[in-house]
């Protein structure tokens, strides 16, 4: 059997760790396609894990040919398969395991685990040309600050509670009804105009924000009394826990001598948080990226791409098609980097 160049190499990939259902294909560095349908959840409620997964099994087959009809290839041509195992909500890994195990047994290939932090990584270096970052890792689902040394990608500091994006989204979940809070919380933001004091939660490398949220639902409930208002709260948590997340990177960057910084997660389309830390890295001299934020959310195209960078350091193509598992707690410093 002749084996195409690895340049020609075609790998699918699937994501499905919480709210996305997503299949991107890639060929080499090129991005062919990147379909995706997101669950909403029903009453303005945050995500409900049952519910989740049955959306990503009603759309799989959908995404699947939008995926394949845009970048314009069959599942003959697949050369790759690989999908999300982990972290995230068990059901929703379950259902894109027994997905991604049906589109092994028709295609012959064996499905690749991919870590969904480390392909929100390499996604983001890949498309900003970043070398060797400190990476800010911000969504609905994850707060970590990492940085890559011996052969695995560190966890440098990383929430203890719930993630930036959550915090965010509860906010304006319990103040407005709406969801998602992130881009709601930072247009209300604009017309901030008093700093109201809210915790500042920064033990050693680790972040906390549950406790900010129960402060700033506080002093909602309070907001008459104390003459401010929805947008001074919505202004002040993003100052918080914005300069929080910049302290905890600038201080990463001091201890490992890197001289870059990669923003990625859905988080990262907020402005005031690249604006801090564009400052603090010009004041540094380093470099700052931001991934692009077609791909800075969860989506099927980075996990297409971390799963082609494991096989061509594997060299698995020759391994047995097992059946497709999950770890629901996969954590980002227990992967083994070895295409670096
Ligand atoms: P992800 O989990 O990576 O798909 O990202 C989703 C999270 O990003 C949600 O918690 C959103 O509220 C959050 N988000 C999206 N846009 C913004 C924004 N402009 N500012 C802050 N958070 C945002
Ligand atoms: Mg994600």
């Amino acid at each position: 059997m002749t084996k195409i160049k690895s340049n020609e190499l075609v790998c699918l990939g699937i994501e499905g760790t919480a709210h996305t259902f997503g299949i991107g294909i890639v060929k080499d560095k090129e991005i062919l396609s990147n379909a995706k349908d997101v669950y909403k959840p029903k009453h303005g409620s945050g995500i409900h894990p049952g519910e989740a997964a049955a959306h990503h099994k009603e759309v799989g087959e959908k995404v699947l040919e939008e995926a394949l009809a845009a970048a314009g290839v069959s599942l003959s041509d697949l050369d790759i398969l690989s999908y999300s195992a982990g972290p995230g909500l068990p059901p929703c890994l379950k259902a894109t395991a027994e997905f991604v195990q049906e589109l092994a047994e028709k295609t012959n290939k064996p499905p690749i685990p991919v870590n969904h932090c480390i392909a929100h990584i390499e996604i983001g270096r890949m498309l900003t040309k970043s070398k060797d970052p400190v990476i800010i890792y911000v969504s609905g689902g994850n707060t970590q600050i990492i940085g890559y040394a011996s052969q695995r990608y560190r966890v440098f500091g990383e929430t203890m509670d719930i993630a930036i994006g959550n915090a965010l989204d509860t906010f304006i979940r319990e103040t407005t009804g709406d969801y998602p809070g992130g881009p709601i919380l930072e247009n209300l933001a604009k017309a901030g105009k008093n700093y109201v004091e809210l915790p500042y939660v920064v033990k050693g490398m680790d972040l906390s924000f549950s406790g900010i949220i129960t402060a700033a639902l506080n002093k909602y409930k309070q907001k008459e009394k104390l003459r401010i208002t929805l947008e001074d709260i919505c202004f002040s948590l993003q100052e918080t826990t914005f300069a929080m997340l910049t302290e905890v990177t600038e201080r990463a960057l001091a201890h490992t001598g890197k001289s870059e910084v990669l923003l990625t997660g859905g988080v990262a389309a907020n402005k005031r948080l690249t604006g801090m830390l564009d400052i603090m890295c010009k004041e540094r001299g380093a470099s700052f990226y931001v991934c692009p934020m077609e791909y800075a959310g969860d989506c099927g195209a980075n996990i297409a791409w971390a799963g082609l960078l494991q096989y061509l350091a594997d060299k698995n193509d020759e391994k047995p098609v097992e059946k497709a598992d999950f770890k629901r707690n996969w954590r980002t410093d227990d992967v083994e980097v070895n295409w670096i």
